[in-house]
């Protein structure tokens, strides 16, 4: 393989060099961190390198190998989303107020993906706290869409993407809440996807909504997913939100072999809502073309109602919030993080130390959350916004009556430029609009390249659609995506320069 070749190879390809020797895996890393060294000036993808750690990791991968001991993904070079601890790393969530905390044990994500043989290059940037659609919201500076490079990478998973598109890990963990792994796969042309709630345990994982949140892997095509997936998940008692689920192999549909018709049978549902106003025309045209493509893979195409799904922004906005001024409430400059140098008594400094340490986003949600948990307000719009979760949850239900899987785009543009919405924090929710309803409802849901603006031109910038499915329906997700993939070329598509 050549270097640009070894650059956007994926998992699965560079898994194959591995094993025939063609490269080691302390080339490989040496070969990535020499990259990421490169693009950081400019992308700023990553929080914190660590060379020494990934050079041991790939040692001690090369030995297992050696001893015939490597598995799928030996050797392999990723990056966890900063808000995995990673022991002996920083874990800032990209804010002041964890700038300098090193966390004191491993994630179970990341237990799991060491397990596996991984090779951690490093932690990737994201919004602060994973609250926003942009990763402008980090303490360390702006992300760059590598495709287009005054557009942003979305968020909050905006590192993974970028670190993933731009060939500089073939895969990375990234999380989500209400679309933090979908959105910015989408606007970096990558695959990823958020898992069943519970799937993933959420033990080591800073919380934003605890009751949302989700890990998931980001890479090049569907069927690394599905291997980094099968490592990942599985149940973990340290989480008490963590489901007994048996471990699955994610890749078992991909695996049956490939026929005329691989999708024969597969009803995908349409709901009036994913494609209605709002939507801009290239990314009705790319998903529309891609429907084109799965039906000629065997798929039909069924019409689905959700009709409670318009409210699932603002239902989202109560409930993320409200359970966000909970979990964040430790960062008091006691036990985690930053404290202000300066303050009168006790009360001053959780003052300070809380007024320093978080950014305008954080700070806007905890005051939200603080309002809707309060006396007189309970009722009115924490209670309420549960309701309506619920009735959200139920029209997934109903729909999935009908099919095995519903389509439309991730999200109702491309990457906006840098700065552009910042202004508008409610525009910026509302583009959530697509991706939030499956966090609700806690079903699985990702995010496939289909297609570009200006059909793939230089400037163009890439097109997500989603599916999202019923619970436990990883694994046909995934297969969905690996046969389309099969079809088309958009994923293979890599940035210039
Ligand atoms: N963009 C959404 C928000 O700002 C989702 C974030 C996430 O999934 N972590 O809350």
């Amino acid at each position: 393989m050549s270097r640009t070749d070894l650059a956007y190879a994926t998992v699965t390809e560079l898994a194959a060099g591995l094993a025939a020797g063609q490269f080691s895996a302390l080339e490989l890393a040496d070969e990535r961190l020499a990259r990421i060294a490169a693009t950081q000036p400019v992308l700023n993808a990553f929080v914190s390198v660590d060379p020494d750690g990934a050079r041991a990791a790939a040692k001690a991968a090369d030995a297992a190998r050696a001893k015939g001991e490597a598995g799928a993904l030996t050797g392999i070079p990723i990056a966890h989303k900063d808000l995995f601890m990673a022991e002996g790393l920083r874990t800032t969530c990209s804010s002041k107020m964890l700038e300098h905390f090193v966390a004191p044990y491993d994630a179970h994500v990341v237990t799991a993906l060491k397990q596996a043989g991984t090779v951690l290059l490093g932690k990737t940037a994201m919004d602060e706290f994973a609250m926003g659609s942009s990763t402008e919201t980090s303490f360390f500076g702006l992300v760059r869409n590598p495709w287009q490079l005054d557009a942003v990478p979305g968020g909050s998973s905006g590192g993974a993407a970028v670190a993933v598109a731009a060939g500089l890990v073939p895969a990375a963990t990234g999380s989500d809440t209400g679309g933090s792994i979908r959105q910015p796969s989408s606007f970096c042309g990558v695959t990823g996807i958020k898992p069943t709630y519970g799937i993933c345990s959420r033990h080591g994982m800073v919380a934003f909504a605890s009751s949302l949140d989700q890990a998931g892997p980001m890479a090049r095509s569907a069927e690394d997913c599905a291997l980094l997936l099968t490592a990942m998940a599985g149940h973990d008692a340290r989480d008490a939100t963590s489901l007994p689920h048996p471990k699955e192999d994610y890749r078992r549909e991909i695996a049956e072999p490939m026929s005329q018709k691989p999708l024969e049978g597969i009803r995908i549902g349409l709901p009036d809502v994913f494609f209605g106003d709002g939507v801009d025309a290239p990314v009705v045209a790319a998903v529309e073309a891609a429907l084109t493509e799965l039906r000629a893979l065997g798929a039909v195409t069924v019409p689905v109602a959700l009709p409670n799904i318009g409210y699932s922004v603002p239902v989202y906005h109560v409930l993320g919030p409200a359970e966000a001024s909970s979990n964040l409430s430790c960062f008091d400059g006691v036990r985690y993080g930053h404290r202000a140098a300066q303050y009168t008594d006790l009360l001053d400094m959780y003052k300070k130390t809380r007024a320093e340490g978080f950014g305008d986003e954080v700070k806007r949600r905890i005051l939200i959350g603080t309002y809707v948990l309060s006396h007189g307000y309970y009722d009115a719009y924490y209670l309420k916004a549960q309701k309506v979760r619920r009735l959200i949850a139920e029209d997934y239900q109903a729909a999935f009556t009908q099919c095995d899987v519903i389509l439309g785009p991730t999200v109702p543009t491309t990457a906006p430029l840098l700065g552009a919405q910042m202004q508008d924090p409610i525009k910026m929710y509302l583009n959530d609009i697509f991706t939030i309803g499956a966090n609700l409802a806690g079903i699985p849901a990702m995010s496939v390249p289909c297609g570009f603006t200006s059909g793939g031109l230089p400037g163009s910038l890439p097109i997500g659609m989603q599916l999202q499915g019923p619970y436990f329906s990883e694994a046909r997700l995934l297969n969905i995506a690996h046969r389309f993939q099969q079809a088309t070329d958009w994923h293979q598509r890599t940035p210039k320069g």
